[in-house]
C-alpha cells in the first residue's frame, strides 16, 4: 500500500448529497483491483481518523476515481476540496473481489453508494480479455439514480430500482427487482455466474438469500466503522464462519456470502 499526498483534478456534485472526486494517484492506480478502497486523510488535523471510500473507477496509469455520499464532517469536508488541491491518501487497501471460480456471467447488485465499487468491477470485467463475459447490473437508489453513464458502457445490461416512486423505472428495492428480472439460474463452478454485490446490510443479507436459493456464488464487500484501515487496531472486525472473528480492513471487505453470519 502507499501514503502519499495526491492532486484532486475533479471533485464534483452526481446527485443530490453524492460526490465523485478524482485523484492523480499513479501508485494506487497501477495496483488497485475491483473491490478494494483507499483511506483519505482530510486536511486541518481536527478529523484523526481516515475515511475509507471504496475505489470506483481507475485509469491507469494515473487516476483514482471514488464516489461519495456526504453523510458527517469529513465527507462534507471532503465535498468542499476544489481541484487543484492535494490530500493524503493511503492504498490500495483490502483484498478486492477476488473470484476464485470460472465465471462466464457477471452478475452485480449493488445498493446506493454500493454502486461505487460494483462500477469499477463492471469496467475490469469488460476489458477484452474478458471479452465472452456477460455482465448484468442490478442497481437500487433511494432516491434519484446516480452514476448509470458508466454501467451503461460496462455492462450488457442494467437495471434500476428506486425506493423513491417515479424516480426509476422500477419502484421497489434491488431485491425485489431481481426476483423479478433476475433470470439467472447457474450452478458452482466452470461456466456459471459469479454474483458481486455491496449495498447496506440487510441489502446484502437479502441477496445472499437471493443467490443462495439459486446456487450463485456471491461475494459481499462489507463496511464497518475503521480505526486504521490496515488491521492494526482491529476495530473493524465481523463474525464468520471461521473460528476467530475477521477484520474488514485486511480480511475482507469482500467475503464469501457463505462465511458471513447473517
Ligand atoms: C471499506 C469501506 C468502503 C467504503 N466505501 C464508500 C464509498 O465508496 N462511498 C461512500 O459514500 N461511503 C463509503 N464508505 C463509508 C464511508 O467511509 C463513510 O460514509 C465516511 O467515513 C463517513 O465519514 P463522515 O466523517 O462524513 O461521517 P461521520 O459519521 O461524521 O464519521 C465519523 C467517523 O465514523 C466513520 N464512519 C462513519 N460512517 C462509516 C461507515 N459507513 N463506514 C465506515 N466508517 C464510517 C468515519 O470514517 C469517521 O471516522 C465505505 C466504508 C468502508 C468501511
Amino acid at each position: 500500500m502507499n501514503r502519499g499526498s495526491y492532486l484532486i483534478l475533479n471533485n464534483e456534485r452526481l446527485a443530490d448529497g453524492v460526490f465523485e472526486i478524482v485523484l492523480e494517484a499513479p501508485e494506487i492506480a497501477a495496483r488497485a483491483v475491483p473491490g478494494q478502497f483507499v483511506n483519505l486523510y482530510l486536511p486541518g488535523g481536527a478529523m484523526l481518523l481516515p475515511r475509507p471510500l471504496g475505489i470506483a473507477d481507475v485509469s491507469p496509469p494515473r487516476t483514482v476515481t471514488l464516489v461519495y455520499a456526504v453523510v458527517g464532517a469529513g465527507t462534507e469536508r471532503l465535498s468542499q476540496l476544489p481541484a487543484g488541491r492535494r490530500i493524503c491518501a493511503m492504498g490500495p487497501l483490502g483484498n478486492g473481489f477476488l473470484a476464485k471460480i470460472r465465471f462466464t456471467r457477471l452478475l452485480l447488485i449493488g445498493g446506493g453508494m454500493g454502486a461505487a465499487p460494483l462500477r469499477f468491477a463492471a469496467r475490469r470485467f469488460r476489458e477484452p480479455v474478458h471479452s465472452e463475459l456477460y455482465i448484468e447490473a442490478f442497481l437500487g437508489f433511494a432516491a434519484e439514480p446516480w452514476g448509470l453513464a458508466s454501467f451503461g458502457a460496462a455492462c450488457d445490461h442494467v437495471h434500476v430500482a428506486s425506493d423513491t416512486q417515479g424516480a426509476a423505472a422500477f419502484h421497489g428495492t434491488v431485491v425485489d427487482l431481481l426476483e423479478k428480472r433476475g433470470r439467472f439460474c447457474s450452478s458452482p463452478g466452470a461456466g456459471g455466474t459469479l454474483a458481486l454485490a455491496c449495498g447496506p446490510m440487510p441489502m446484502l443479507k437479502a441477496a445472499a438469500a437471493w443467490c443462495e436459493a439459486r446456487g450463485i456464488p456471491l461475494r459481499v464487500s462489507l463496511e464497518a466503522r475503521m480505526g486504521c484501515g490496515y488491521g492494526a487496531c482491529a476495530s473493524c472486525t465481523c463474525e464468520t464462519t471461521a473460528a476467530q472473528r475477521k477484520k474488514i480492513c485486511t480480511d475482507g471487505p469482500c467475503f464469501d456470502a457463505e462465511e458471513i453470519l447473517w
